[in-house]
């Protein structure tokens, strides 16, 4: 089968209005003019932008007039975050459509039998794509359809998944300034159709950051915030000089939201079980313990049942709502801290002596788990808000955008078509 085939026929039907409707001037010798009718004649380009750690609340604050603006001009809803509501098994969700449950990144730090362990400061790890095998990220099927996509970088672009990379991609640099993150993609938008990416990606930690040092309600947190709704003011504005902003779809979202972690909110891991007992694969919120062998009666004894800031479960015997608990990469034993608990190693305690910070994994049920979602451009309903919905349903419309077939997902892909106009549902 051509690779082409999979597009779908629908998804032509906004192409040819837009096409219709965004006649232009007699081309001139001009070579600006020619690519600007170029990209004129196109699909609209998918822009998915992460704000890590972005809640939904911190919007309508003072803070945000860009993503204000575009949110009242467009579609604004909240997601739920896929259990565990951390970074990686939610940024690989939203590609994917699959619960991490089912698309095997279970955790930040987690162990594989065959592949060992995986954290987000081994660039090896990171950049191997055997970890992300089970799901397969919207370029990927993009690539496999004939379209381009460009990711600048989303957690799993770095590694080539089922042999396919997107056509350009960049590993993963914090260093990298927020400007130089939005003018790059501005140059992709701007190239003529040969080039141009149908799909691009953007990625910011800030809000993550701020919000896990001081805390949500932070003045750090805020300034974050300023900061990278600033980036998005350099973003519509370069669209805006580019003849580009309604033709571009700009789906702006966040993995997960940010809770406040009191003074003094922390328990040691090693008071829930000790070294002899077992291994502790994960901390933070989401703590995983693999019993050592002889000692699996006495941690399940200790652990199971509800504690003052945690409760723990058999991996089987996780609440159903969180879809979580049968891949192999989940320890035999999971313990959720309560909202606004951590847990860390002793040695650590003392380092947060008296201050306030924020964490999340905690239940994605949990109002501060919330996640932003903003959708505008020429596929997207105006001044249209929505209820809050499960982040496996982005996936099912982002592939409509694309008009290409959605690989098996979990997702609804009726939830969001109240978001999209007439031609596109
Ligand atoms: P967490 O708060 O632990 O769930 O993870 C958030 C952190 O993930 C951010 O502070 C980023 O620095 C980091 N991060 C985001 N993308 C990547 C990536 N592609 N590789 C490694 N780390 C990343
Ligand atoms: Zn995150
Ligand atoms: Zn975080």
């Amino acid at each position: 089968m051509h690779p082409l085939t999979r597009v779908r026929t629908f998804a032509l039907i906004p192409l040819l209005l837009l096409g219709a409707c965004a006649m232009q001037p007699a081309p001139t010798t001009d070579s600006d003019a020619t690519a600007a009718a170029q990209v004129s004649q196109a699909r609209p380009t998918v822009l998915l932008v992460s704000f890590d750690g972005l809640r939904p609340d911190y919007l309508g604050r003072g803070d945000t007039p860009h993503l204000d603006a575009l949110a009242q001009a467009g579609v604004r809803a909240w997601m739920r975050p896929s259990y565990p509501s951390l970074t990686f098994p939610n940024h690989y969700t939203l590609v994917t459509g699959l619960r991490p449950d089912r698309h095997g990144l279970i955790h930040n730090s987690m162990y594989d039998e065959t592949l060992g362990q995986f954290r987000l400061s081994d660039r090896e790890a990171v950049g191997n794509g055997a970890w992300y095998a089970e799901g397969e990220p919207l370029w990927v099927t993009a690539e496999n359809a004939g379209l381009k996509t460009a990711t600048l970088s989303w957690p799993g672009s770095e590694a080539a998944v089922r042999g396919v990379r997107p056509t350009r991609w960049f590993p993963y640099d914090d260093s990298r300034s927020i400007e130089n993150r939005v003018d790059t993609v501005l140059g992709w938008l701007g190239e003529p159709d040969a080039t141009r990416p149908a799909f691009a990606t953007l990625y910011f930690e800030h809000t993550d950051s701020a919000g896990h040092g001081n805390g949500p309600e932070s003045p750090q947190l805020r300034a974050a915030l300023r900061e990278v709704d600033a980036g998005l003011g350099r973003l519509v504005d370069g669209l805006r000089a580019r003849g580009l902003f309604d033709r571009v779809n700009l789906v702006l979202v966040a993995d997960h939201g940010m809770a406040e972690v009191a003074p003094g909110h922390a328990v040691a891991v090693e008071d829930m079980v000790s070294v002899e007992e077992a291994r502790v694969v994960s901390y933070g919120q989401v703590v995983g313990i693999a019993p050592n062998a002889g000692f699996e009666a006495q941690v399940e004894r200790k652990l199971i049942g509800a504690h003052d800031h945690y409760d723990c479960w058999r991996k089987g015997d996780m609440p159903a709502r969180w879809h979580f608990g049968t891949h192999p990469r989940i320890p035999p034993i999971v313990c959720q801290m309560h909202l606004g608990w951590d847990a860390i190693p002793r040695a650590g305690l003392a380092r947060r002596e008296g201050m306030t910070r924020g964490s999340h994994g905690y239940d994605p049920a949990a109002p501060e788990m919330r996640a932003m979602f903003i959708a505008h451009g020429p596929s997207f309903r105006s001044g249209v808000t929505l209820e809050g919905f499960d982040n496996v349903d982005l996936y099912p419309m982002l592939a409509r955008l694309l008009g290409v077939t959605p690989a098996d997902n979990d997702g609804d892909p009726q939830t969001l078509l109240p978001a999209l106009r007439d031609g596109v549902r």
